[in-house]
């Protein structure tokens, strides 16, 4: 079985417990404005523009039979057109490495080959694979059998996931998966609906559902400027995994490294309307889930 993926990284620390390998999965149901991996978002492969490597020679253009890169009057990719495209001719084409490829297709083996290449680490300090994303469930079969196979190994494992996605395919995955990292993002369906194109009331239910079934979830909180991290915003979401039985939180911080991405992609970003939380501020809303009853940390 094949699927896409569009990063590998080991010795991750912060994406379950212990010492992990991530594997990001291609293609979201979501499209957050401040994703720090937006090249997750499409389901397919595409190319990444780097403008400070290109030299303008135009050999991406002749070779795309798609006509989907145009020079002038800004050198632009109508990525929607790479959509199947097999040969990504521009990427070999550009010998100033200007173009890269976001996304590849791998076995499952090939994947579980490199993953059990730290067996000893997770061993050591209780680590494994993570699947993340963009939403790893876009690709529900092909991340159904790495955990399966992985759990097959004796691979603990976790899944980052938005719940944004089928119930059957969150469903399927209930047997092969150690420790869940459910995102919250916020619980006001308008608001969610405007930034993410998520459905609240779906994702939550899909929490509920999640946790009666028995998982082992861990809630996760984005705190995003001028979006949901004012402490009432905090507190709504709190409450919610506290009705949910899920007791342990973490609040992961705003951060602006994903940003020069968005330009590779062609994607503009609207502006933040407000500064990120300071460190003081994050932690006190810690303190303020905690005062709730969460054990709750920083991601
Ligand atoms: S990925 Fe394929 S369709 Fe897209 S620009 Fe490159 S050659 Fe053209
Ligand atoms: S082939 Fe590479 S260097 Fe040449 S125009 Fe295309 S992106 Fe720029």
């Amino acid at each position: 079985m094949k699927g896409i993926v569009f990063d590998i990284q080991r010795f991750c620390v912060h994406d379950g417990p212990g010492i992990r390998t991530t594997l990001f999965l291609k293609g979201c149901p979501l499209h957050c404005d401040w994703c720090c991996n937006p090249e997750s978002q499409r389901r397919f492969p595409q190319p990444l523009y780097d403008e400070a490597k290109c030299i303008g020679c135009g050999s991406c253009a002749e070779v795309c039979t798609r006509g989907a890169i145009s020079l002038k009057p800004a050198y632009h990719i109508a990525v929607k057109i790479c959509r199947d495209c097999e040969s990504h001719a521009c990427v070999e084409e550009c010998y100033g490495e200007a173009l890269s490829l976001a996304g590849r297709t791998y076995t499952v083996e090939e994947l579980l080959e490199t993953v059990e290449r730290d067996q000893g680490f997770y061993q050591f300090s209780k680590g494994g694979l993570t699947l993340s994303g963009g939403e790893a469930l876009m690709q529900t079969d092909f991340a159904v059998e790495l955990l399966r196979q992985s759990k097959e190994r004796g691979i603990h494992t976790a899944l980052e996931t938005c719940s944004a996605c089928p119930w059957e395919s969150i469903r399927r995955t209930i047997p092969y998966v150690d420790v869940y990292l459910c995102d919250v993002k916020h619980t006001d369906p308008e608001k969610l609906k405007a930034e993410t194109g998520g459905n609240a009331e779906e994702i939550l239910g899909h929490i509920r559902k999640l946790r009666k079934s028995g998982a082992y979830i861990i809630g996760r909180i984005p705190v995003i400027p001028g979006f949901n991290d004012k402490a009432e915003e905090i507190a709504a979401i709190g409450r919610f995994f506290l009705e949910s039985d899920i007791g342990e939180v973490q609040l992961l911080a705003f951060h602006r490294m994903g940003e020069p991405k968005y330009r590779k992609i062609f994607r503009e970003q609207r502006p933040r309307k407000r500064q990120a939380l300071t460190g003081e501020e994050m932690q006190e809303r810690v303190e303020l889930l905690q005062a709730l009853g969460l054990q709750a940390s920083m991601g």
